[in-house]
């Protein structure tokens, strides 16, 4: 089969399930991913005969496509700050809101400074903090085995050092002090789940995404209580916020003593992420 024949194929089997451009897309993303070829080469050379097993992969991703499995998912890889991360669905697929929230503590003036990051997840914010930071020596966790030693192999892909742990925020006592904590932790609430799409709601890790509806909160105020004893003077917290409780983390972070607390929009124009120093 020939790529142009199997692009014919790809669009003919997915345009009941999504849009054009999204075809268009995923073909892409998927030829470059097997077969290495780009939109150019596919431009110079539709007429390239697949392998074998080029033509069994990519006819198991449009089944998984087809049942709505997000294309990062179907090709075990995402981009998060121009860097590549492997991933599966026990790890939330990386947010640009989060490229955002990463991007302000890069241009923070942030260098030499001890970072954790609770909950890592892909290890995406943890380490393209390591690899933008200079001289940043930076701790990761995570409650789960398997989560980790993915956010360890994209650590190793990536070619940073980070030391991951496993360490559950609510259950963990302050024991030594650091520069700067992040967290993007669960926010969403149940009750937000009607508004969700299939591809998230069906694929991503609920553990990742969901909070009680009782208590929106629950990581935010352990991360800030924990905060609070173990950050240095001047020490400062960056978190990725539900944008419908903003005010809330705010007030939380004003209760512990934090100071020059800011609050930022993400691109679609929510509130989305704070920053706050301590003492
Ligand atoms: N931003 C993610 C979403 O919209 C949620 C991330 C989180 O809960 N930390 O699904």
């Amino acid at each position: 089969m020939t790529l142009l024949e199997f692009k014919n194929h790809f669009f003919k089997n997915l345009k009941s399930i999504n849009s054009q451009n999204e075809i268009e897309e995923f073909f892409f993303w998927l030829i470059e991913h097997h077969c290495n070829i780009n939109r150019m080469g596919f431009m110079m050379n539709s007429s390239f005969k697949l392998s074998i097993i080029q033509t069994n992969n990519l006819f198991k991703s449009i089944s998984l496509l087809k049942k709505n499995t997000p294309i990062q998912y179907v090709i075990g890889e995402t981009e998060f700050m121009n860097l590549k991360f492997k991933l599966n669905n026990k790890v939330l697929i990386p947010r640009p809101e989060t490229e955002e929230l990463v991007s302000w503590v890069i241009n923070d003036d942030n260098e030499n400074k001890r970072i954790l990051d609770i909950g890592t997840g892909s290890g995406c914010i943890a380490i393209s903090l390591a690899k933008f930071i200079k001289n940043s020596n930076v701790i990761a966790w995570d409650v789960d085995k398997k989560i980790l030693s993915i956010a360890n192999k994209n650590a190793i892909m990536n070619n940073v050092n980070i030391l991951f742990e496993l360490i559950d925020i609510s259950k963990v006592k302050s024991d030594r002090k650091f520069d700067i904590i992040i967290s993007n932790p669960p926010y969403v609430c149940e009750n937000e789940k009607t508004k969700m799409k299939d591809n998230v709601l069906l694929f991503e890790p609920h553990l990742a995404l969901f909070v009680n509806d009782n208590d929106p909160l629950f990581f935010y105020s352990r991360i800030i209580d924990f905060a609070r004893l173990s950050l240095n003077n001047r020490g400062k917290i960056f978190l990725e916020i539900n944008e419908n409780y903003s005010k809330r983390v705010v007030k939380l972070l004003k209760n512990a003593e934090f100071q020059d607390i800011e609050l930022r929009k993400d691109f679609r124009q929510k509130n989305r992420m704070i920053k706050a120093c301590f003492k």
